[in-house]
């Protein structure tokens, strides 16, 4: 089908399943206490910025009960986002599903690609290192469907063997302390195709995981099957799973919902992970730390502020607009043009999106604003969302929230490729 893949990954902290923040951030706490002398920080906006003061309406937080939130700071106990990090890749097989073709080439269909996206997107603040310190497949000791891993499946019991064996069986050659997060690569043949069912997870966060080496398997990605659309384009963008499966590392919520894409579209990679390259919304990278205070501009007060905004795929520049509408929700503006990890950009332009910091992980937390709704889209890309690829705002239109007032307007291009904003606000 060419239809947009739905995916169903799971990256959730375990002990939230009891559904309280609270006694999850009290659990990473607990588990950082067996972490090594290496400094690790978590992921967020790293320096203080100029205008914190005037940036602090615009940072919305997370609300109890959420699993992953788009709100801010990101909780203690993901991955760091900034800086070095050393991602342990294993590529793993079962005495009922042996890896086929080396361990090598399963580890490049990933790379140099998933350290490419990252220092791209990162504007070079991320600098990605993968290591595969064993080269070749480390056999599990059980078969493939003893282990009960399905679409869905929490992670207990089976995960947490797995995770068990793996370490068992790596850890004469691995030292685990060494690393920020993990990559799982699994033998393509083990489990069912990506077509059919995307087994593809994540565990972040998650202070109960087996440990090794003294650190627990906090931030862990497993990687199933292909993500092959079937046009032929598997070798250029079949990695990109990975940097979605990192995103949940590094704390990012899935943004698509039940529904497929139809909230966000393209335009991040926690919503689309096959087909043409995407980059992340504006949010996330300000979200990651790879955007300075400098970089956003917030529009908290009532009355009319202009705003130039740079592409967000161009290094510098005020990125990002932000309207909060209330301590846990706003608007988002931004700048989308066919560069850098943007490949199916159709129409340029400023793209508006709402962000809710209440609603979790795949449920809808970022919902874009359609300029022209129920236009059928501009693109025709197998596995890019067309109704929403041409969201956009152009010169001369302009957004409106009818519940809180509030409006939008691009005001229009420049020369240099920015674009002026004006946002009123009662
Ligand atoms: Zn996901």
């Amino acid at each position: 089908m060419p239809q947009t893949r739905h995916r169903i990954c799971r990256h959730r902290r375990t002990s939230a399943y009891i559904g309280l923040t609270a006694l999850a951030l009290g659990v990473t706490a607990t588990a950082s206490d067996g972490m090594g002398t290496r400094p690790r920080t978590t992921a967020g906006p790293v320096a203080a910025a100029a205008n914190e003061t005037a940036l602090a309406p615009c940072r919305i937080s997370g609300a109890m009960g959420v699993q992953m939130s788009e709100g801010l700071p990101t909780p203690p106990g993901y991955s760091r986002s900034t800086g070095e990090v050393r991602a342990l890749n294993l590529m793993i097989d079962f005495p009922d599903a042996k890896g086929e073709g080396t361990a090598k080439d399963r580890l490049a269909e990933f790379f140099p690609q998933t350290s490419d996206w990252f220092r791209t997107s990162s504007y070079g603040r991320l600098v990605y290192l993968p290591e595969a310190p064993v080269t070749d497949w480390l056999r599990m000791p059980m078969p493939f469907a003893a282990y009960g891993i399905e679409r869905g499946s929490p992670y207990e019991p089976g995960y947490r063997q797995l995770v068990e064996h793996i370490v068992k069986a790596a850890d004469p050659e691995v030292d685990f302390s060494k690393y920020d997060l993990v990559n799982i690569l699994v033998t393509p043949n083990a489990g069912p195709s990506a077509l059919d069912t995307v087994l593809s997870v994540t565990f972040s966060g998650n202070g109960e995981a087996p440990v090794a080496d003294g650190v627990p398997l906090a931030n862990t990605s497993f990687v199933y099957s292909r993500q092959d659309d079937g046009s032929g384009s598997y070798r250029e963008t079949g990695y990109r799973v990975l940097p979605h499966e990192n995103g949940h590392v590094f704390g990012l919520p899935d943004l698509y919902t039940a529904d497929g894409g139809g909230t966000v579209g393209h335009w991040d990679i926690m919503s689309e992970d096959w087909g043409a390259n995407n980059d992340l919304l504006g949010w996330h990278k300000w979200k990651l730390g790879w955007l300075d205070g400098e970089q956003i501009g917030c529009a908290s007060r009532p009355g009319t502020s202009d705003h130039v905004l740079s592409p967000l795929a161009v290094k510098g520049g005020t990125k990002l607009a932000f309207v909060p509408v209330s301590g846990s929700a706003g608007f988002a503006v931004e700048v989308r043009t066919l560069a850098g990890n943007d490949e199916a950009v159709c129409k340029p332009g400023v793209l508006i999106y709402k962000v809710d910091s209440e609603v979790d992980t795949g449920r809808g937390p970022v919902t874009i604003s359609d300029s022209a709704a129920e236009s059928g889209g501009c693109t025709r890309r197998p596995n890019v969302h067309a109704e929403l690829s041409d969201a956009p705002f152009g010169p001369g239109e302009t957004f409106t929230d009818e519940e809180s007032g509030i409006s939008i307007s691009v005001v229009g291009e420049l020369r240099n490729g920015n674009y002026q904003v004006r946002i009123t606000r009662p």
